[in-house]
């Protein structure tokens, strides 16, 4: 069973939960942005590190550094370059900064050029300003392609952008041409997220309202979804994760240490970390994580997974991958070989043609991908 983190290489996700506005879908845990607010944050954000480096020097060694929000492009390049400077990495390391389409200036490009920041993940959402309008976004489709054009001026040429179907209103129609747009500005990784409606945010009690359209039917999403993989394959992506397309060799390498099960540590409030075997997760709660920090308190709560938990988690994060789960490394980090433990469940699954395997490795077949969760909780 793995247990030592020393050694050992992991990913680091930042998070900075600021936003400028609160875009009516969202259900994140966000904070008003101040400029003063943000600089007591990054106090508390450094005091973090620092314990966390005196506690676990060898977590100085990075594999990923991942900058997520909220709006984390509401840092000062100097302020990226200040948090990134506590660690230890090469320019080959992959870097990453969510960024607002907004934020996308020649100001703040040249700037961030200062950094070791190489990747950017934009929030595009919809090339359809009447999608962006229903997601309170406040960029224009029509900015879009000068913002990407900006970006490689600058030699940002890992770009990757965020697309959201399911929009109140959307048909197949509109996200063909929606996608098509996408396709125009070639990405090298695009993440489609389907829209999570959640109960208490204002574009819920709007469709309740019927003030906007409502959201489609699981029979369109489930086409939706279908339409985003076959042209996304047809114009040469990758599928490599259920939500997740890129180009060749354009993975986020960051996103595929959650997704292998490997370690990483979550930094900022409502931060998530996996430094085995222990998981924890920050508070939701700027005092309340200022306070613990006060204490010189890191890793709150932090449990400590048993062995059942860290399989179960390996095989539910790793079968989101199109390439599957392999089945000799699971033997070799759990000793637990699922072929000998779910015969019976796994014979059921081939049968109805949702799972394969390929070599030693377990996939989902296409048609589970869209109802990854029901399979996945057969095999946990
Ligand atoms: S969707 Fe993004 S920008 Fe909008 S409120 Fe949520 S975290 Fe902030």
């Amino acid at each position: 069973m793995e247990q030592d983190i020393s050694s050992r290489q992991v990913a680091i996700y930042i998070h900075i939960p600021f936003c400028l506005t609160h875009c009516g879908y969202c259900s994140f845990f966000t904070v008003p942005y101040t400029k003063s607010s943000l600089e007591l944050y990054l106090e508390y954000l450094h005091k973090e590190i620092e314990l966390f480096l005196q506690y676990h020097p060898d977590l100085k060694n990075v594999k990923t550094i991942y900058f997520g929000g909220g709006t984390p492009s509401l840092l000062k390049a100097k302020e990226i370059e200040d948090i990134c400077s506590r660690f230890n990495f090469d320019k080959e390391t992959e870097i990453t900064l969510e960024i607002n389409p907004l934020q996308i200036t020649e100001t703040y490009l040249s700037a961030l050029k200062n950094t070791p920041v190489n990747r950017l993940s934009i929030g595009v959402q919809s090339m359809n300003n009447e999608e962006l309008n229903l997601l309170d976004r406040k960029h224009k489709a029509e900015q879009i392609k000068d913002k990407i054009e900006l970006c490689h001026l600058y030699g940002y040429n890992n770009l990757s952008l965020d697309l959201i179907y399911g929009s109140p209103g959307s048909s197949l129609t509109t996200l063909k041409n929606n996608l098509s747009q996408f396709l125009n500005l070639s990405p090298e990784h695009l993440s489609c997220y389907l829209l999570t409606l959640e109960s208490d945010t204002p574009l819920a009690e709007k469709i309740k309202e019927r003030k906007v359209p409502p959201i489609p039917d699981d029979n369109l999403l489930t086409e939706e979804y279908e339409l985003i993989c076959s042209e996304l394959e047809k114009a040469g992506y990758e599928h490599y994760e259920i939500s997740n397309f890129c180009l060749p060799g354009k993975q986020s390498k960051h996103n595929l240490s959650y997704w292998k099960s490997l370690p990483y540590l979550g930094l900022g409030a409502s931060a998530s970390g996996f430094l085995p075997p222990f998981r924890y997760t920050n508070p939701f709660n700027l005092n309340d994580y200022y306070a613990n920090l006060d204490k010189g308190l890191i890793m709150p709560e932090a449990e400590s997974c048993s062995s059942k938990q860290m399989i179960s988690d390996f095989i539910m994060m790793g079968l989101r991958l199109t390439q599957g789960i392999d089945l000799n490394e699971l033997k070799e980090r759990f000793n637990y070989n699922l072929e000998e433990d779910k015969r019976l469940k796994l014979e059921k699954l081939y049968q109805l043609g949702m799972i394969e395997k390929n070599g030693s490795y377990l996939s989902l077949s296409s048609k589970a991908l869209f109802v990854s969760n029901t399979v996945i909780g057969e095999l946990i």
